[in-house]
């Protein structure tokens, strides 16, 4: 029987706050050979009896990150918890992250255990864009960092600041734009181009 990778591959769904990478991530899921994590949602279903997620909800709601070492623990144990559950299975799933790595910092935690092989960097120029589509997510889907104007702008700030020199670290060498203004189709066509010579360079496929 092969063995089970000692790093899990992974590709990064990159982008700032608005950019789309929910969406794409979610229909990726579905497309056999991917499996989708995003450490947003991840926090939203922390079961709010719990301590740590009510500390987690309140940097949430200020726009603000969660700690780096908070978040790569709960991240790994999540991840770990699928794999258990046969849910995510490293012999056949390319990992799809979604929101994490977010700091420079977190790069470095995360890479004992995630080989990057791409980054797919959802790019959006217009700012006014993706404060419009976090808008009319609060309406649907209810959420609480959705709701203020302020809470979005700050945390675009934030991604500016503190996520988009995770850029840097990974080099150009890994980073694949995607232009995250056209129709959801086109936006998934220009990922899948990308995701297919990795998922084959990585995966068996029998
Ligand atoms: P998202 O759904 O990706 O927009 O994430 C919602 C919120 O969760 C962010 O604004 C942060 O407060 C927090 N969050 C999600 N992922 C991370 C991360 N990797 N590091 C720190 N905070 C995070």
């Amino acid at each position: 029987m092969a063995k089970a990778p000692s790093r899990y591959p992974a590709a990064l769904i990159f982008g700032a706050p608005g950019a789309g990478k929910g969406t794409q991530g979610e229909i990726l899921t579905r497309v056999p050979g991917f499996f989708h994590l995003s450490t947003g949602v991840i926090f939203r279903k922390l079961d709010p009896q719990m301590e740590e997620a009510r500390q987690i909800s309140e940097y949430c709601k200020r726009g603000e990150l969660v700690p780096d070492e908070l978040t790569v623990s709960i991240f790994r144990n999540w991840l770990e918890g699928r794999r258990a559950a046969d849910k995510f299975r490293p012999k056949e799933h390319l990992l799809l992250l979604d929101g994490i790595p977010r700091t420079v910092n977190q790069c470095k935690l995360i890479e004992r255990y995630i080989d990057v092989k791409l980054v797919l960097y959802f790019e959006c120029v217009d700012m006014e864009v993706m404060v419009d589509r976090i808008r009319r997510r609060a309406v649907m889907e209810g959420r609480p960092d959705d709701a203020s104007e302020s809470v979005t702008r700050k945390r675009l700030e934030t991604f500016e600041r503190e996520t988009t020199p995770v850029l840097n670290y990974y080099g150009d060498s890994l980073i694949r734009r995607i232009d995250s203004s056209g129709l959801p189709a086109e936006v998934l066509a220009g990922c899948l181009q990308q995701l297919i010579p990795v998922l084959k360079e990585n995966f068996v496929f029998e």
